[in-house]
């Protein structure tokens, strides 16, 4: 059997033809040569109508999916027409478009090795370049972003993730609902505008289907879930919650151990930052012996620490109104405990107390860890993306990993 046979039980290219195959010079590459059927006429780039033609380019070439580990190019020379609509434009060929320089089937095979290794794992697998895998993972994406369906949405989780040093963030947005959880939108910064661009890009029949909406206590996304969306249940999630719990007792951890310092105790403060910052579960067994150690002193931190501990009990609740009471109680406590940051944290309870209890409201319809799930995922996904130097390129990484967005379809699936 040749190549040929394959190659068009595989791709067929319709008014094109495998026409011969061939190694390179240096026997390291296989170059197949394409030629238009004798008497097609050329298809306009710019209205996809057929066209008189006008006269023949330089060969190009196209880099396709490689063939037992030896690349493959497909070498054509495209022909330009003279079309009655565009004027003299390059003709249309289906396998691959504009100023790319790889077929339309390369590019889906890498961008789906780019969703299990990293990208610069898949180039070197593939004996590419970093951005040939970016540029694939790019297109793909616009792709699917133009051809996604949105339809009806009942919950969102609204998340800001940090991406680069020195208070660079991004607004996400993701959907929670139990049958679909994916990312729906990406802005830079994490301001008001940030997040109503968001409700720009739907529908408003998308946006009237919402009917829960989780944030943190960022005020500007407060004030636009209220203009937006004031018929949704607006809830302050657990993690998000818990996890300023955590920044607010690493505070109270760090000043106090500076402290000991300077006071000249023994350092018995050192190395426990996750001890006291993790969940006890989680906690690893020289952990556990640290946190059993430290639970034996009067410190401020222990005492922050079992606060917060005694607060995870809030989310226990099955009724509002004993989770009300219980709040109060807890805010009062945390009020009279002299630790500033304890105080800080009840302060900011107490002025969120009825977002904090409508997550009883949505109790058993909106998931407990669906933002954290994502959330992480979406850490990795900027990890997997390493050598990235522009926004561009996070917001194409995270829809690819997250956005579980439509791909174009191949004859053939290559992996
Ligand atoms: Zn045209």
């Amino acid at each position: 059997m040749q190549l040929k046979t394959i190659l068009n039980s595989i791709e067929k290219q319709k008014g094109f033809v495998y026409h011969s195959i061939h190694w390179n010079d240096q026997k390291s590459a296989l170059l197949v040569n394409i030629r238009a059927h004798r008497h097609s006429r050329a298809t306009c780039s710019g209205c996809g109508q057929k066209a008189p033609g006008y006269d023949t380019l330089a060969e190009r070439r196209f880099e396709f999916v490689p063939l037992w580990a030896i690349p493959v190019y497909f070498l054509y020379s495209m022909r330009r027409v003279d079309c009655c609509c565009c004027g003299v434009t390059v003709e249309e060929v289906p396998w691959s478009d504009g100023k790319h320089r790889t077929t339309f089937s390369y590019r889906v095979f890498l961008s789906r090795w780019a969703k299990r290794l990293s990208w610069k794992e898949t180039a070197t697998t593939f004996g590419t370049s970093w951005d040939t895998v970016q540029r694939s993972v790019d297109w793909v994406v616009r792709w699917g972003l133009v051809h996604r369906e949105i339809g009806e949405i009942e919950a969102i989780g609204i998340d800001e993730i940090q991406y680069r040093r020195g208070h660079q963030y991004l607004t996400l947005v993701y959907q929670i609902d139990a049958d679909c959880r994916r990312l729906l939108y990406v802005a830079k910064d994490r301001t008001e505008k940030s997040l109503r661009g968001f409700f720009y890009t739907i529908s408003d029949s998308t946006k009237l289907s919402l009917r829960f909406v989780c944030t943190d206590m960022w005020r500007q996304y407060l004030t636009v879930i209220a203009e937006e969306v004031h018929h949704a249940v607006h809830i302050l999630d657990r993690f998000h919650v818990m996890k300023k719990f955590g920044d607010k007792l690493n505070k109270v951890r760090a000043e106090e151990a500076r402290q000991m310092k300077l006071d000249g105790y023994e350092p018995i403060l050192k190395n426990s930052r996750w001890c006291l910052l993790k969940r006890p579960g989680n906690l690893t067994k020289k952990q556990t012996v640290k946190l059993k150690e430290l639970l034996q002193y009067n410190l401020r931190s222990v005492r922050a620490y079992l606060m917060r501990e005694d607060f995870q009990r809030f989310w226990e609740y099955s009724n509002s109104t004993w989770a009300g009471k219980f709040l109060d109680q807890w805010c009062t406590r945390a009020m009279r405990s002299r630790i500033e940051p304890m105080k800080e944290m009840a302060r900011t309870l107490r002025t969120h107390r009825a977002y904090l209890l409508n997550w009883f409201a949505a109790r058993g319809e909106v998931s407990n860890g669906s933002v954290e799930g994502l959330n992480n995922k979406a850490k990795l996904a900027m990890r997997k993306a390493y050598g990235f130097k522009s926004y561009e390129t996070i917001e194409i990484a995270l829809y690819h990993q997250l956005g579980r967005l439509p791909e174009p379809e191949t004859h053939h699936r290559f992996c």
